[in-house]
């Protein structure tokens, strides 16, 4: 901490971490504990450089741990994806110049935070704005509050992918 703290007090704006498992690069170093209890200490940006095999199954983890960017190596995954998201009330022009730079787009159709919350319908004219744009072979995922009875709502928008959380785990589909 004292360390980067001094990089900082130095003018430094980014901390790259340089993360290996010891399976893509024989060394091992850094995991999420380090990068956590560091980003109590500072503001500057962490750059977190994953040279570790199957890199998707950690990306969460490191962000929940305080990760700003991720970085991933192409050789240690067979499927990389960009996804962006994208909350009810902001507008999709917020996204738009990101399109196409990514995979898919996930459309909150709730406030995120919680579960068991309303589908908010007026999402649907965002959901059909991207599929427009991006045509067929674009990933739109929507997620919150989709029941038995709005799922054709989002799939005629044009998602293809749901996310269904309580209308599955809980016994009380309406
Ligand atoms: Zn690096």
């Amino acid at each position: 901490a004292e360390q980067v703290k001094r990089a900082e007090n130095a003018g430094a704006q980014w901390l790259h971490i340089d993360v290996m498992d010891g399976h893509f690069v024989p060394n091992m170093t850094f995991a999420m504990p380090v990068i956590k209890s560091l980003r109590k200490y500072t503001d500057m940006f962490f750059d977190v450089h994953l040279m570790i095999d199957k890199p998707e199954r950690y990306i969460d983890e490191f962000i929940n741990a305080g990760a700003d960017g991720v970085t991933f190596h192409i050789e240690a995954t067979d499927k990389p994806k960009a996804a962006i998201s994208i909350n009810p009330k902001t507008p999709v022009s917020a996204i738009e110049k990101y399109l196409d730079k990514v995979d898919m787009v996930l459309v909150m159709s709730v406030e995120p935070g919680y579960g068991g919350q309303k589908y908010i319908e007026s999402v649907n004219e965002k959901i059909a704005y991207i599929r427009e744009k991006m045509g067929s072979d674009f990933d739109i995922e929507v997620d919150g509050g989709i029941n038995a009875n709005n799922i054709d709502n989002a799939i005629n928008a044009g998602a293809n992918i749901i996310v269904a959380g309580t209308a599955v785990f809980n016994d009380d589909i309406e």
